[in-house]
């Protein structure tokens, strides 16, 4: 039992919480709607990058993974789904409502299960966190209540697959990468995968600078920082981080 005080507290801080949170924003984007939009987004995407890369090896390790980090989020009302795709790009992609997308040459960087389990956790914790839905949202109300009353069926998805691709683009806010780093950091953890995975796949994706080649660094910023983050919270001493990105530089 809680003491009255007590419950006050709480559901004051949770008034705070609310209200700071962007999230506070009155949701119109319906789970379904973002499901949908998520699913025209996924075959766009395939599309783009060349196809879905049919290696029954590769699949299959990407669907073990990418299902453990799934099993272990906290939302549960979609269905997390991981596909590989056949491009030489660097990159890693979230649509909204489950899809998460990861090109065959990231795979082949990440060349352990820790480090492909931080990747794919990051990109759940971004659909956990309803980024997508949320920009989507923002979109949507942006265009006036009166239009959103009167918006036929429809028009929200059409909305909604345009700013999917300027996300895609140009990626998430900095708050929200870091916020899909959290995520991703929980999951890994709770999948009892090992966190030292993560700061190994940044390492990695922070070296290969090609342009052009690495999409994943121009919509994921701040990659020493992001380590950094990583590992204090998982009390990885400054020291032994050095020593996993020099261990990252000499793998493959
Ligand atoms: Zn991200």
């Amino acid at each position: 039992m809680i003491s009255r005080t007590t419950a006050g507290a709480f559901v004051a801080l949770v008034f705070v919480l609310a209200s700071c949170a962007p999230s506070s924003a009155v949701m119109v984007v319906s789970r379904n709607e973002e499901v949908s939009i998520g699913k025209q987004v996924e075959k766009d995407v395939i599309k783009q990058y060349g196809g879905v890369y049919n290696d029954p090896a590769m699949n299959a390790r990407v669907q073990r993974v990418g299902r453990q980090c799934a099993a272990v989020s906290t939302r549960t009302d979609v269905t997390y789904t991981y596909k590989v795709l056949n491009s030489d790009v660097i990159n890693a992609f979230a649509a909204p409502g489950g899809p998460v997308l990861i090109t065959k040459k990231l795979v082949q960087v990440l060349n352990t299960d820790d480090q492909l389990a931080f990747v794919l956790a990051h990109e759940t914790g971004h659909i956990a966190a309803q980024h997508g839905r949320k920009a989507i949202n923002r979109a949507v109300l942006a265009q006036g209540i009166a239009s959103l009353l009167l918006r036929k069926a429809g028009e929200s998805a059409k909305i909604g697959v345009g700013i999917m691709y300027t996300l895609y683009d140009r990626g998430y806010s900095r708050e929200q990468e870091y916020e899909a780093d959290s995520y991703g950091a929980l999951f890994m953890t709770r999948a009892k995968f090992n966190a030292e995975g993560g700061v190994k796949a940044l390492a990695k994706l922070g070296m290969r600078r090609e342009k052009g080649v690495n999409k994943y660094l121009s919509t994921h910023p701040d990659v020493p920082d992001r380590i950094s983050r990583i590992a204090r919270a998982y009390g990885i001493t400054p020291e032994r981080e050095q020593a996993l990105i020099k261990e990252a530089q000499t793998e493959k």
